[in-house]
């Protein structure tokens, strides 16, 4: 059993035009939690649920967050989402809404987490919001998806946060002989830990994130993303938050769906035309999408 499904590609042909090469969308934001997380969190609830877990606990007030409960709620085992005080009228919601039981503690994420680790037992299974090869290979089912559609990318563009996309995008590519195919991965200007690591040739631990892609701010990316990076053709790009709000909202008009700002960081490459391809290039947008994101909050 999988529970995240599988999402449409897309030609887009208002970015077709727009870059002057062949856009495909992987239209991520179509899961039923609204992004990519559901491969992940999805991937690795199940498996451990085949191994006996009997409960979930997550630590992420965001879309990592919402994934779990809703792997909980299908496979109907209870879990516990342990969120800081910061996290949004919003997202506690969206977390209430799948059934999970939600406790607030702490002031920052890093108290909430280490509450949601003293929860986890041998079948408590802890799910991390990036960092575990079971997630990874959840979002590795995106790249067989593509190619079995006939859709042989030649570079892809996503966004980076702890670095589980990355990561599963780069297992996929690999898995179909693509990892010497361009990859760009995408940051904002104060969420960039993947571009502070590769820079410095080491992981670094950012002091501190800021701006409006709060999806992206991890502080550090998980070492498999930093050795990915360094192994494959990995394109650290940057963009400002009133770059990826503007493709946001393009999107939103030309393709009718609201995604969240750490999406739109990834679209913004495109939009703002930051890349140049040839007419014949197939490149392959991962529309990741974000459930915590509003009509108002994009119109701004
Ligand atoms: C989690 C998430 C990201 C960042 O993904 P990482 O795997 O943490 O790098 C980007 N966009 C959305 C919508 C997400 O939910």
């Amino acid at each position: 059993m999988e529970i995240g499904i599988r999402t449409p590609l897309i030609h887009s042909l208002p970015l077709s035009q727009h870059s002057g090469c062949y856009v495909w969308l992987k239209m991520e934001s179509s899961q039923p939690t609204g992004s990519f997380k559901l491969r992940s969190a999805g991937h690795a609830c199940c498996y451990y649920a085949s191994k006996g877990a009997t409960a979930f606990v997550s630590s992420s007030g965001g879309n990592a967050g919402i994934a779990v409960a809703h792997s909980g709620r299908r496979l109907g085992l209870p879990v516990t989402v342990v969120v800081p005080e910061t996290t949004s009228a919003r997202a506690r919601q969206l977390i209430e809404q799948e059934g999970a039981c939600l406790i607030v503690h702490g002031k920052v994420w890093s108290e909430a987490n280490d509450y949601a680790l003293a929860l986890a037992t041998e079948d408590i299974i802890y799910v991390h919001p990036f960092d575990n090869p079971l997630l990874w290979e959840g979002i590795s089912t995106i790249v067989d998806e593509v190619i079995s559609e006939g859709v042989k990318p030649d570079a892809v563009i996503l966004s980076v946060g702890g670095g589980s996309m990355l990561s599963g995008i780069a297992l996929g590519l690999e898995k179909h002989q693509l990892g010497h195919i361009p990859v760009y991965a995408v940051e904002t200007h104060g969420t960039a830990s993947l571009n502070a690591s590769l820079n410095a040739n080491k992981l670094m631990r950012l002091d501190k994130v800021s701006g409006i892609a709060t999806t992206l701010a991890a502080s550090q990316v998980c070492e498999n993303a930093f050795n990915v990076a360094s192994r494959l053709d990995v394109r650290s790009m940057l963009v400002s938050d009133a770059e990826a709000l503007h493709a946001c909202r393009r999107f939103l008009d030309d393709h009718r769906v609201l995604t969240e700002p750490a999406c739109g960081v990834s679209l913004s490459l495109l939009y703002d035309n930051k890349i140049r391809f040839t007419p014949a290039d197939n490149v392959l947008v991962i529309v990741c999408g974000g459930a915590s994101i509003t009509l108002e909050e994009i119109a701004g």
